[in-house]
């Protein structure tokens, strides 16, 4: 190789390392500014049809710190702004909306025994958000290219974005897959241990479940659990990690 050429190769080849981690880096970040929207429009649909609890200060302040400390363990704590609403629903639920949004039912405040036992369900779902489970779904759903058009285009894409925000809703009710459930499993015990909590407390939790079920659907909980792996199984895989 004669020496002009190869003294271009290399420059050329950090312009190309430099260049594909800036290209790489300017998609995660509208990625990360389209979840927010997105996520962020699915919130607003959620408190505008569903009965938001204020609940009494000193256990709104317990609920809300336990959930500050898993929050502030977990992967994506700097790059979103979780935030934890209470709904007024006899269902033993919780959900997580992309862009950090978690909802508890008080069904589920009330059946759980422990600061525990919420602590592993919220990290279960903190978990889901902290593993982009939620926007995996949607950008297989109404695809990336799409996606992208929306954020670039931003100022006339408000309606269309609520209605992904929608689609977003949908497919948190629809589930996740197997695999994810397990991932936020394996994730959510693992906040939760980090936080200070014992990994018994969540295995405590879906004992009484199953005990309370036996291990078929229920209506009471049906929302969270019909979707979710079967009871035995997780324990299980829970209690191996
Ligand atoms: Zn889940």
């Amino acid at each position: 190789m004669q020496k002009p050429l190869r003294c271009l190769i290399f420059p050329l080849l950090a312009l190309l390392l430099v260049s594909s981690i800036t290209y790489a880096g300017f998609f995660d970040s509208l990625e990360l500014a389209l979840e927010k929207e997105i996520g962020h429009s699915a919130y607003q649909e959620i408190i505008t049809k569903m009965n938001v609890v204020k609940l009494p200060a000193a256990e709104e302040e317990r609920l809300q710190s336990i959930f500050r400390r898993l929050v502030n363990v977990c992967t994506r704590k700097e790059e979103l702004r979780f935030t934890l609403t209470v709904i007024d629903n006899e269902t033993v639920n919780a959900f997580a909306l992309p862009g950090g949004y978690i909802f508890v039912h008080t069904g589920l405040l009330s059946f759980v025994e422990s600061d525990g036992e919420i602590a592993g369900v919220l990290a279960h779902e903190i978990a889901h958000v902290d593993r982009k489970h939620g926007m995996s779904r949607i950008k297989r759903q109404v695809g990336m290219a799409f996606l992208l058009q929306l954020i670039l285009k931003k100022s006339e894409a408000r309606e269309e974005l609520s209605k992904i925000g929608t689609i977003a809703i949908n497919l948190t009710q629809l589930g996740y897959s197997r695999e994810e459930e397990y991932e936020a499993d394996r994730y959510g015990a693992y906040f939760m241990e980090k936080a200070g909590f014992a990994r018994e407390e969540i295995l405590n939790f879906w004992e009484r479940i199953l005990e309370q079920t036996g291990g078929k659907e229920d209506p009471a909980f049906l929302q969270l659990f019909s979707t979710h792996p079967p009871t035995p199984e997780r324990i299980k895989r829970i209690r191996e990690l």
